[in-house]
């Protein structure tokens, strides 16, 4: 094979574009193709456009934030991780911010502080960027390692590809599901793709009534409950309520396994639990109503409102019938129910908004199928993955562009040490 590249990278998103980087500096040739017409169209997106490019916790915490098999990372963040991605920026004089809940930004408030940053380390480490080039297929020799790959352009050779093309939401980014494709052709299986970090759509008489959209709760606690009741997931987070369902970060966080859920059982529903006190436990709620509610002549809503926004409370005494009740009337049951309804709130979800509109693809490249250690395929010698294509997600909060980054960077290290040049 005549070689023109020592290391192809196909897809310059955040992973594409730090493999090539991660590649070129270990003294690779490197090719970084990409189908648009400029690099990084979804990171151009990411964090309301300002690019929440890193989480600042420790590793053990970035991983519990990757629901998607975190665990599979262990090895890439030992290698690389959040503090390696804030010292590359630092490096090159781009200075980072940290906001609530670790999330890390560039202090400019703008991704194209980040996409150029990365645009220029490629070129200054010498790695060929060629836009508007769509990649068709791998190529492999009759023995099954790597060869190249083909574009309308033609074929270019290279004894190492790294496959950096992203899941499959916002295709209008580029990111087409088209590295599924390649590595199906080659003998590697992809799990079930579904939508992750999503809102949640509802049927629910109090959403179709609109009665509460618009109405956004600070610090409550959203569940999950699994087919016996019990919460598999709980997310103490702002939720927003919406004219279709729920969104905000307490919803998005949710989304993944209530679409783990629904797989298997399309159309059934999934019942969440809202908390709307998490502070406050259910006796201590009890003994506090008891106490606002004993010889108080006010309505039941009014008596509660300093505790909850108040299209909340019309809610749950509409629903336990309580609007024209004093609150000295109330009953011990109903006081219960009213407990009850506050601190368990039930909610149904036949479905997230779909991958066309989620923030993150759950599924992807099995990582039965992948060396933890290098990112290198086991089937096919010579082939590489990184970033969303493979079977990993995580949290919003800047987890998705970390693990796109970290396995960019280790599967560029491999590639290159692979194709002879360390
Ligand atoms: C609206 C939105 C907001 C988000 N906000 C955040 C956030 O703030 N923080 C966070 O951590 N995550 C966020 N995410 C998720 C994050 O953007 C992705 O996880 C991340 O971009 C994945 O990086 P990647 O390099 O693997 O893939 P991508 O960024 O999807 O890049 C893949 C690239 O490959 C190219 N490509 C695909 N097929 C081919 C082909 N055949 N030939 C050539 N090129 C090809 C595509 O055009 C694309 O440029 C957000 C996502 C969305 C949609």
């Amino acid at each position: 094979m005549h070689k023109n590249y020592d290391v192809i990278v196909v897809g310059a998103g955040p992973a594409g574009l730090m493999s090539a980087i991660a590649a070129a500096e270990q003294g690779a040739s490197v090719l970084l193709l990409e189908k648009n017409k400029k690099p990084a169209k979804k990171l151009a997106m990411t964090g309301g456009s300002r690019c929440n490019v890193t989480n600042n916790r420790p590793v053990a915490d970035l991983i519990q934030h990757i629901p998607g098999n975190g665990r599979f990372l262990y090895s890439t963040f030992s290698q690389w991780n959040n503090q390696d991605i804030m010292a590359f920026f630092a490096a090159r004089q781009v200075a980072l911010k940290e906001e609530d809940h670790g999330r890390m930004f560039p202090v400019t408030d703008r991704s194209r502080t980040i996409i150029d940053t990365l645009v220029t380390a490629a070129k200054d480490a010498g790695v060929t960027i060629e836009t508007n080039t769509t990649v068709e297929k791998l190529l492999t020799a009759a023995t099954g390692e790597i060869q190249g790959v083909r574009s309308a352009k033609g074929d270019t050779h290279a004894p190492c590809v790294i496959v950096t093309t992203g899941g499959i939401t916002y295709p209008g980014t580029g990111s087409t599901g088209d590295g599924y494709q390649f590595a199906k052709r080659l003998g590697h299986t992809v799990t079930p793709l579904f939508a992750t970090e999503a809102p949640l759509i509802s049927e629910d008489p109090f959403i179709k009534s609109g009665a509460l959209t618009g109405l956004s709760l600070q610090n409550v606690a959203l569940s999950v409950l699994n087919k016996k009741g019990k919460a598999e997931v709980t997310h103490q987070m702002d939720l927003l309520f919406t004219h279709f369902g729920l969104s905000g970060p307490a919803a998005l966080r949710c989304a993944y396994f209530v679409n783990r859920q629904l797989r298997p059982a399309p159309g059934e529903a999934v019942l969440l639990q809202l908390d709307c006190l998490p502070e406050t436990s259910h006796a201590q709620l009890s003994t506090q109503l008891q106490q606002l509610f004993r010889d108080n002549r006010k309505s039941v809503k009014n008596a509660l409102a300093q505790l909850l926004p108040d299209r909340l409370l019309a809610l749950f005494v509409d629903q336990l019938q309580l609007t024209d009740t004093q609150a000295k009337q109330v009953t011990e049951k109903q006081l219960d129910a009213l407990v009850d309804l506050i601190k368990t709130f039930p909610i149904t979800i036949k479905q997230t908004i779909g991958l066309e509109k989620a923030f993150v693809t759950a599924g992807g490249i099995n990582l039965k199928e992948i060396e933890p250690k290098t990112l290198a395929s086991k089937l096919v010698s010579g082939l590489f993955f990184a970033g969303e294509v493979l079977d990993i997600n995580g949290y919003t909060g800047g987890y998705n562009i970390t693990t796109a980054l970290c396995t960019g960077h280790v599967a560029g290290q491999h590639a290159a040490q692979f194709a002879g040049y360390w």
